[in-house]
């Protein structure tokens, strides 16, 4: 089966499973109701794929099989074999995602992007999808600076973005996991419970959990926190009107 379609099956499933755990076990009460936000929530996903298909025709895994076949990067300068680049390009494109994720907060044009995320007032598995066009181009830039310096496996890249695709909608989710399983799982994971403090509308909150994956990141660069302290409002303070919600206005929200 082609990439892409193992890719999209992959997605659309996780979204469905994820849809209908929310219907049944959802944790938090509602601030916006669905019609208000699922429409601009998953509008933006079609307008950032088509983007990415006019843009990016090869996809992340198409420039890793390029710099296979034209031997750039580290890992084909080395010759490295087919199971140790498939674990270390997953691990190295997790800390690259980690990094671009910091950047976007701290970079102000960037921000001024990732904010059209911070901007939802509610997190569940929608959430995930929501990201502004132009950000979801800077991420693929990165990605395939990533991909060409260290000559990523192809394989490694699909399971990676499947995984990236998978986990977001998983720590987006509006779900409760079980104290317990949920500390043992956020040693190594990133958990709704520890990425819904990264949506808090407080700085000193948002600033912190940056990680999609693997939660080492955040505890190694010393921006992971354990538990919720403020009010716990998700959102940004200056998006808080149900108009600031609609599609258009996602779209025109870094230019504003
Ligand atoms: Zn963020």
């Amino acid at each position: 089966m082609n990439e892409g379609i193992i890719r999209t099956v992959i997605f659309a499933l996780t979204l469905f499973c994820f849809g209908f755990l929310e219907a049944s076990f959802a944790y938090r009460k509602r601030v916006m109701s669905r019609k208000d936000r699922w429409p601009s929530n998953i509008g933006i996903v079609f307008i950032d794929t088509f983007l990415v298909r006019l843009v990016y025709p090869m996809g992340a895994v198409g420039i890793a099989y390029y710099c296979e076949a034209n031997n750039y990067g580290i890992f084909n300068w080395i010759n490295l074999s087919y199971w140790p680049s498939i674990i270390l390009t997953i691990i190295f494109m997790d800390l690259i995602i980690y990094g671009q994720h910091v950047l976007t907060h701290k970079i102000n044009f960037l921000w001024k992007l990732h904010q059209v995320h911070h901007s939802d007032r509610d997190l569940d598995f929608t959430s995930a999808l929501r990201f502004h066009p132009i950000e979801i181009i800077f991420s693929m830039m990165v990605k395939t600076m990533a991909i060409s310096i260290i000559g990523a496996s192809p394989k490694g890249i699909l399971v990676f973005e499947i995984i990236l695709s998978s986990m977001a909608i998983f720590n987006h989710s509006n779900l409760y996991l079980p104290a317990p399983l949920e500390k043992i799982i956020r040693y190594v994971f990133v958990t709704p419970q520890m990425h819904i403090i990264h949506h808090s509308e407080e700085q000193f909150e948002s600033d912190t959990n940056f990680g999609f994956n693997l939660s080492i990141w955040d505890r190694l660069f010393g921006t992971y926190t354990d538990k919720w302290k403020s009010s716990k409002v998700i959102g940004q303070r200056a998006f808080q009107r149900e108009a600031d919600q609609k599609l258009l206005h996602l779209l025109k929200q870094p230019f504003l």
